[in-house]
């Protein structure tokens, strides 16, 4: 049996080197390690990886660091719309919520769905708030999940809009996300992903996250995966599925699939991009192309984080 491992993202949309201070790289690192730390000790008990997954990605909703939960992208409207999704490799089960603006964790309540049984699979906006309430999960104001720092991005992104230079908006001002993959002990995968989307999104845009085979995937024959960059490219490109379906049909291993979308198929779609991804033997990948990745994996050797390329 593979030994357990858990990998995280907190997004590809990180602040550039040069404006990145060293007080300001070590909050993302332990905010890195907190969740780490939190998913390893579901795994290190032999928990499954569903439980991991959901353990790491809330430590990270509920971090201002990261754009999910608290401290998610602003809205064009100036609020906030939190998309999110889980699947396991087991048995397929998945949950998925979009344009939530109440749930103060929402993988927590994807997770729910999926262990309910898929059906409903996918909850949107009014109703996957009232969805959550009923269910008992914590519940918040829209403005609990306000920062200042990502209400700034907000004015910068719309100074650019009025002054047409959007396209030389650094990655950090547009996205983020985070995300988890996990295998367990028992062998099987999971993946989680939760996010505020893009800052200045439209109200209502939904993005990859919570689109089962775009942003998440998990099957326990290949591998799991959690995306993070700009979604429309990973829903047109079914990028988590095609991951699957290279290494279960294309005989490709992951490394070679999760390269192959991340630095090829997307390659002249300007289209800021990276993931995490396991596969079943426990082998790992953490490919992007964009400055950074705010990423970091758990085993029983020990916890790693990184943001730049070195
Ligand atoms: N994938 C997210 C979205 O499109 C954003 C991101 O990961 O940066 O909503």
């Amino acid at each position: 049996m593979p030994a357990a491992r858990l990998v995280i993202h907190g997004g590809c949309g990180v602040l550039p080197r040069a404006g990145m201070s060293a007080a300001r790289e070590a909050g993302f690192r332990a905010s890195l390690r907190c969740s780490l730390e939190a998913g390893w000790a579901v795994l290190a008990r032999g928990g499954a990886s569903m439980d991991a997954v959901v353990a790491a990605i809330a430590v990270m909703e509920d971090d201002p660091n990261f754009n999910a939960g608290h401290g998610s992208a602003f809205n064009a409207d100036g609020g906030h719309e939190l998309d999110a999704s889980i699947m396991e490799g087991m048995g397929l089960h998945a949950g998925s919520v979009a344009s939530s603006r109440r749930i103060r964790n929402p993988i927590r309540v994807v997770a729910e769905l999926a262990r309910r049984g898929s059906d409903p699979l996918m909850l949107a906006g009014e109703g996957a708030d009232r969805w959550a309430e009923r269910n008992g999960f914590a519940m918040v104001d829209n403005a609990h999940f306000a920062t200042e720092w990502r209400r700034e991005a907000l004015r910068e992104i719309k100074a650019r809009e009025t002054a047409g230079t959007m396209s030389a908006a650094p990655e950090s001002e547009k996205h983020g996300t985070v995300g988890a993959v996990a295998l367990d002990a028992a062998g099987h995968l999971a993946a989680g992903t939760s996010t505020g989307g893009y800052t200045n999104k439209l109200v209502g845009r939904v993005g990859d996250s919570p689109i089962i085979g775009a942003g998440t995937w998990a099957d326990d024959r290949t591998c799991a995966i959690s995306a993070t960059g700009k979604g429309e490219f990973f829903i047109r490109k079914a990028l988590a599925h095609e991951i699957h379906a290279r290494m279960r049909w294309g005989g490709q291993s992951l490394e070679a699939a999760a390269g192959a979308m991340i630095h090829g198929e997307l390659d002249g779609w300007a289209a800021g991009a990276g993931l995490v991804a396991i596969d079943r033997e426990g082998n790992f990948t953490l490919p992007y192309n964009t400055e950074g990745m705010y990423r970091g994996h758990a085993s029983a050797a020990g916890i790693e984080v990184a943001v730049y390329a070195d």
